[in-house]
């Protein structure tokens, strides 16, 4: 009665276990006249529950019992009759009934629920975690590496059905078949496992999983934008990214880490389905299926081989919108006036391209966020918002967002995000925002959107707002069009720097005295001191009102309204001639001068800009009075 345990559905590839397919049903089908076949099953033990080989061993002995050794099936009462079948092929099910079974003692199809002792993943896994209540309506199995999914009969539309169809989908976890049973069956199931388990005493992965939802906890506590965990031969060390900032948060052994990353990763949404610890592997955590702390949205996981066995797990948090760092306004998140004039002037044009540059964490996101909401909000709801991103990082006010879904690998998901903004381009949109232009075509659909007649959106990476230019040019965009003011309609650039504790940072003086700072840092911004700035340092023992001396973060940035001449310049070669143009004609300032104004002012660490953008060299005085009146 347990065909399905034979050698051949063992965990193969799914191709070649669906190919195999219609030889087992009919093994199946003999199987269900002649019982005595089952003598020859041959259990091989679930993937899904190595951990529990003890109990897959103690089934498969009493499995390879002749039929006639077999104990008696304890056949649970009342639901047996109207037990339907459905196979599924390829994933999808089929819209008819295939077969109502005749009440019979031996099984389903040569499966029976009543008797089954395998993993019960919607009660085990808590990638498939159903809560109690939806236990009434479905219950997922595994079986030698494939899914059996005993579903209600009275609630095949429930959504914890679909949610468990999903799920397997997503980790590739192939459900072999769908059993409409009664809720007695389900019940049986549920009880029967919970009480081997218990019995059993098995640790479970559930308390590595708190463990590591606590980990998120307390890294949402410290507003953390990433947490790391390298894993060495004997030790690992956890360290957490504040505001900017990786800190070193505790140590744990490496076998309790390697717990945790297992657990994350059981717990994640993935492309693949098995932890693979010498791969490379993704994943993407979410409110959708995890009790995530309420104040993150989604994570991001990074699982990476070391040498010796090691394990590098990045987990990158995604806040909700109402706790980002940066404030509401344009003015909040840290940019001057004249920035927001320029970011009005690319929101009123027509169509053509804007594109924001910065590295990862210099929080580009929030600011095509802002600036979508405020186009939103301006044209009181008139114009279709259309954003492709891979992934969604926040929700946008307004628009509508396609996410990149299921793609398994790089080549795969580009292909997807191509086909997700061709699908927006047909999608009647006034504005769309396209997450990325991460290669040629997405490149080249975005400017064919501004051609048409959009709006766009975009980033890119890049270490100034022009050469923003130059990176297009690799990504072959035509010249002609990167000459073209009215396509080229936005370049931005943004970095995010840390704000000083305004209760314990210090001037120049204090510093020096204190040791905290070098002589020769503080002759570096001698002449700001000199010209009337407020020069502060961070006290790097912070105090109680803050983190090691400092409290949030604010961007600093440079924004381009190019017009045609800056372009020509700049396509042309003339880059020097292009950047004084910009400067003088256009009344634009550099992200280094943003940076020296934060200095100035005291708000930022001196230290803490050069990191980001680089030396600040003495500007002159008419440089620097100019920068001061026009950042006011
Ligand atoms: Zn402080």
């Amino acid at each position: 009665m347990w065909p399905f345990s034979r050698k051949a559905a063992s965990s193969r590839p799914s191709s070649s276990l669906r190919s195999r397919e219609p030889r087992l049903l009919d093994e199946n089908k003999e199987n269900k006249r002649s019982s005595v076949k089952t003598g020859e099953a041959d259990v091989v033990a679930s993937r899904k529950s190595s951990s529990s080989d003890s109990e897959a061993l103690s089934a498969s002995f009493s499995r390879k019992l002749p039929a006639s050794l077999a104990p008696e099936v304890d056949v649970a009462v009342g639901s047996r009759k109207e037990i339907v079948t459905r196979e599924v092929d390829d994933g999808a099910v089929s819209d008819s009934k295939i077969n109502i079974v005749e009440t019979s003692k031996a099984s389903v199809d040569g499966f029976d629920p009543n008797s089954f002792s395998g993993q019960v993943l919607s009660l085990e896994d808590p990638a498939y975690h159903l809560t109690e209540k939806q236990r009434r309506h479905a219950a997922l199995l595994s079986q030698d590496g494939f899914g059996i999914l005993l579903i209600n009969q009275e609630d095949v539309f429930n959504p914890a059905v679909m949610q468990l169809r999903e799920t397997a989908r997503l980790r590739n976890f192939p459900i072999k078949r769908e059993i409409e049973v009664g809720l007695e069956v389900i019940r049986n199931v549920y009880t029967a496992r919970e009480q081997s388990l218990g019995r059993q005493g098995r640790r479970t992965s559930i308390p590595v999983q708190e463990r590591f939802l606590a980990l998120l906890q307390d890294a949402a506590y410290r507003r953390a934008s990433d947490i790391h965990m390298m894993i060495g031969r004997f030790e690992a060390t956890i360290k957490m990214r504040v505001d900017g900032v990786l800190v070193k948060y505790r140590t744990l052994p490496a076998e309790e880490a390697h717990a945790i990353c297992v657990a994350a990763f059981n717990l994640a949404e993935a492309s693949d389905a098995n932890y693979r610890p010498l791969e490379y592997q993704a994943a993407r955590l979410s409110k959708l299926r995890v009790n995530l702390p309420p104040e993150i949205m989604s994570v991001r996981l990074q699982f990476n081989p070391m040498l010796q066995g090691g394990r590098y797990m990045v987990a990158r948090l995604l806040y909700e919108e109402t706790s980002t760092t940066v404030g509401k306004t344009f003015l909040e998140m840290g940019f001057l006036s004249l920035h927001e004039r320029a970011f009005r002037q690319m929101r009123r044009r027509a169509y053509g391209v804007n594109i924001l540059s910065g590295p990862t964490g210099s929080g580009k996101s929030t600011t095509l966020k802002r600036c979508l909401e405020t186009l939103h909000e301006e044209r009181g709801g008139r114009c279709s918002i259309l954003t492709i991103e891979d992934p969604p990082e926040y929700t946008i006010m307004g628009a509508a967002q396609f996410p990149v879904l299921n793609a398994t690998s790089d080549e795969e998901r580009r292909e997807k995000f191509r086909l997700a903004i061709v699908g927006a381009l047909r999608s009647d949109p006034d504005v769309m925002m396209i997450g990325e232009m991460r290669d040629q075509a997405s490149t080249s659909l975005a400017f064919q959107a501004a051609m048409t007649g959009h709006q766009v959106w975009t980033t890119l990476h890049s270490n100034d707002s022009l050469a923003i230019l130059d990176r297009l040019r690799d990504l072959h965009v035509e010249d002609y069009k990167l000459m073209d003011a009215t396509l080229v309609t936005g370049l931005v650039s943004q970095r995010l720097v840390r704000k000083v504790c305004p209760h314990c940072s210090m001037g120049a003086k204090e510093a020096l005295r204190r040791g905290i700072v070098l002589q020769e840092e503080v002759e570096d911004i001698a002449w700001l001191v000199g010209a009337g700035g407020k020069v502060k340092f961070a006290n790097p023992d912070g105090c109680d009102r803050c983190q090691g001396g400092f409290a949030g973060r604010e961007i600093i940035a440079e924004t381009v309204v190019p017009d045609h001449e800056l372009l020509k310049h700049y396509m042309e070669g003339r880059k020097r001639e292009a950047h004084a143009y910009w400067m003088e004609a256009l009344g634009g300032m550099t992200m280094l001068e943003h940076g020296i104004i934060k200095v100035f002012q005291g708000v930022s660490d001196p230290r803490d800009v050069m990191e980001k953008v680089g030396e600040i060299a003495p500007l002159s005085d008419t440089r620097l009075a100019r920068i001061l009146e026009l950042s006011s």
